[in-house]
């Protein structure tokens, strides 16, 4: 759609597929600098430690995780083609800059998630690098559930999230309610996506179950997002602080002004120009919660680019008739335990991820065991 003048060399800069075969700090020079893998694992973020250099050294092409029956995960699809040498020289050359790390405090609403969400300016872009993972409990209370679970991601180097620095609004805004299904079109400040409101079938992902207790749920590479505000946030960071920013920079507060004062009347993106000139969001407790679309300027293919990918290490899980999601627990050292009822019989998901693998034992509501280890 519109392609804003210096977003499409920072694509070439900072967003290319993974290289198969090339080392791992070749793709993310700056793992080191910008984030403290010690802190975010006395934080008891879930599961950092064990995907922290995982994800990169995947094989799993680009073109299996596009085939995708949920099309709101941030599956491969989005990976640009552009491969090789000149590419990746530019990575190298340019891995000072990133490097020159910005304090985290510069960025509205980031700092109460410092431990876990790393976030600095690049070029005239902020880079967030986080791992998907909430603090809070996840994934109980979700009643229409396609038997995902949540399994950190590696949003770091070239694949981590970014935004517009200074947000420009667009002559064309683009909406929520007509498209924006495929990926995010936002993200909270403790590193979570945000998904359109309507999932891939038009449906309200939250009227219609498929949310847990805070708004979100996981998609088909087992990336957990939200596709309500997360309104909680508001506790943690104040009515002056962002909860999340849309992805064309523009910051989306919680339920009241930034000032304290009472919200004031909304247009059909959720938003309004401030007191300070610039235009913001709100999320809400209704429709459309969150951005109701993008409203400054943006390059929106089927979804916004650039975005991070999130490859599918499993085939698609099958909506689980009459399933509620009853329980979910980190056990520690990665593994997990998610429990779910059928009528009055219990079902579980135990599963634990490495750098490498995720194994899962599955015991239906009938009592049968059943296991299936992947390679990711
Ligand atoms: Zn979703
Ligand atoms: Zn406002």
């Amino acid at each position: 759609m519109r392609v804003e003048r210096s977003r499409a060399a920072i694509t070439h800069d900072h967003v290319h597929p993974h290289h198969p075969g090339e080392p791992a700090g070749h793709i993310h020079p700056h793992h080191g600098a910008v984030f403290d893998r010690r802190a975010a694992l006395r934080s008891g973020a879930l599961g950092i430690g064990a995907i922290l250099l995982a994800a990169c050294g995947s094989s799993t092409s680009d073109s299996t995780a596009s085939v995708s029956t949920d099309a709101d995960s941030t599956s491969g699809a989005s990976a640009p083609t552009t491969n090789g040498t000149a590419t990746n020289d530019v990575t190298e050359a340019t891995a000072g800059t990133v490097s020159g790390t910005v304090p985290v405090g510069v960025l509205a609403g980031f700092d109460a998630f410092a431990d876990t969400v790393t976030a600095f300016a690049s070029g005239d872009v902020w880079m967030v690098e986080c791992y998907g993972i909430p603090m809070h409990q996840m994934m109980v209370g979700i009643t229409s559930w396609q038997q995902q679970v949540p399994v950190a991601q590696d949003y770091t180097g070239a694949n981590a999230w970014q935004f517009p620095i200074t947000p420009q609004l667009a002559d064309e805004p683009v909406s929520a309610r007509t498209g924006l299904f495929r990926g995010a079109i936002a993200l909270a400040v403790n590193g979570i996506p945000i998904f359109n409101a309507l999932n891939n079938r038009g449906d309200d992902a939250f009227l219609v179950g498929e949310l847990d207790e805070f708004g979100g749920h996981c998609g088909r590479a087992d990336d957990y997002h939200y596709h309500a505000a997360p309104l909680h946030l508001e506790a943690v960071v104040g009515p002056a602080n962002p909860i999340a920013y849309a992805l064309d920079g523009f910051a989306i507060y919680g339920s009241i002004e930034p000032d304290g004062s009472p919200l004031e009347p909304l247009d059909e993106y959720n938003g309004h120009t401030g007191p300070d000139g610039v235009y913001h969001y709100h999320g809400t407790t209704t429709y459309p919660y969150i951005n109701g679309g993008l409203i400054g300027v943006v390059e929106v293919s089927d979804q916004v680019e650039p975005q991070p990918v999130t490859p599918a290490f499993r085939p698609a899980g099958e909506p689980l008739a009459g399933a509620t999601v009853t329980g979910f627990e980190d056990l520690g050292n990665g593994s997990y335990r998610l429990e779910y009822t059928v009528g009055d019989a219990l079902g579980s998901v135990d599963y634990t991820v490495t750098e490498t693998t995720v194994s899962f034992e599955f015991t239906s509501p009938t009592g049968d065991v059943t296991t299936e280890t992947y390679s990711r």
